[in-house]
């Protein structure tokens, strides 16, 4: 089960968890399952080890994820900055989990670069920056949730794991390979859901709310956006959908709202790779997915300052909504050697 973990790594985080008291757990901007399932998982796990422990993300997690048990002991640093810059300075470990480089957390990366807390990576984006103590990274697993779950076996604190961390770790699992359906081909993978199951968590529940539940309008957004914001491009294999500020308040849009409509485009037959680009107040969010490894990852570095992974990847754009997508449109033909 936990073969594929470098055992010096786990037993270096061990050594450092056994050592450590005040535990801080974070993680990227505009978290998603994986992240919040991560540091929500291992948070459960230190407590049941006797640690003071504390989730701190850089902005608040979408609702959809608030069926996870400690979602309400989260501390958001945009609404309890002083809390979160106290709880920082006490604490002498930091798990920086689901990112590979300090600026995927925004305005928290200053507080959590500058603290004298050790700190130690735990992610599995690809070409992680070495800002971390210890450095556990494995750009080769589905999800975050599954290198913990890997590490918590290898670290031999598999019988302190109880319901409520397999929830967690499952719900990152399930986000990230969207219920077992990308990213899932190595078998190991099942054999942790297996021992997930087996500590009694409920599946069914984690997909229906983390993947399957949506509110009203973010609902109506969705098929808003499908039918009259999608556009597709057959020389490229490419469906690029583009959501305004205007389209946004129109649909009385909350964040979360938009979270796995990049992946309808790609159940157009023939379509590779799907683009997503929605008018936030800072910036152009964008998001991209694709199938049988087109990959999208070089489409956000290139263009939009961004990352992520071959078949799931984001960035940001500063400029202009109509900017962006020009830019993508021009910059289709550059990525027709992968197709
Ligand atoms: P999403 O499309 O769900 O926002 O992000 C999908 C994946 O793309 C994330 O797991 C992350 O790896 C990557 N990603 C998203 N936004 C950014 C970004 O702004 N910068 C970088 N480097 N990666 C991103
Ligand atoms: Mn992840």
């Amino acid at each position: 089960m936990d073969r594929l973990i470098d055992s010096e790594k786990a037993k270096d985080l061990r050594h450092l968890i056994e050592e450590s008291e005040r535990v801080v757990l974070t993680c990227h901007v505009r978290p998603d399952g994986d992240a919040i399932g991560s540091t929500l998982g291992l948070w459960h796990l230190l407590r049941r080890l006797g640690k003071e422990a504390t989730v701190i993300v850089p902005d608040k997690a979408p609702a959809v994820l608030s069926f996870l048990p400690g979602f309400k002991d989260i501390a958001v640093y945009t609404c309890h900055a002083e809390f979160c810059e106290k709880t920082v300075g006490e604490s002498d470990l930091i798990l920086c989990c689901d990112f590979n480089t300090p600026s995927r957390q925004d305005a928290l990366a200053p507080l959590i670069q500058n603290a004298h807390s050790r700190k130690v990576l735990i992610d599995h984006h690809r070409e992680p920056d070495a800002f971390a103590d210890l450095m556990i990274s494995y750009p080769d697993m589905s999800s975050t949730c599954e290198l913990c779950f890997r590490l918590i076996a290898s670290m031999g604190f598999y019988s302190e794991v109880g319901v409520d961390c397999a929830t967690c770790l499952l719900t990152g699992i399930v986000t990230d390979t969207r219920n077992f359906t990308v990213n899932c081909k190595h078998p190991d993978l099942y054999e942790i859901l297996m021992r997930l199951l087996e500590k009694g968590v409920d599946k069914e529940k984690i997909v229906r709310e983390s993947l399957n539940t949506k509110s009203y309008w973010g609902l109506k957004l969705e098929s808003f956006a499908i039918s009259e914001r999608m556009k597709v491009y057959p020389a490229h294999k490419c469906a690029l959908i583009t959501l305004s500020k205007e389209d946004l308040d129109r649909f009385h849009y909350e964040r979360g709202d938009t979270e796995g409509l990049v992946n309808r485009p790609l159940e157009v037959r023939d379509i590779r790779y799907s683009i997503f680009m929605r008018e936030d107040p800072d910036c152009v969010k964008v998001s991209a997915r694709s199938c049988d490894n087109f990959p999208v990852s070089e489409i956000c570095k290139d263009l939009f300052n961004g990352g992520g992974h071959l078949q799931a990847a984001g960035g940001e754009f500063h400029g202009t909504l109509e900017e962006c997508k020009n830019l993508m449109i021009e910059s289709m033909p550059n990525y027709d050697k992968y197709l």
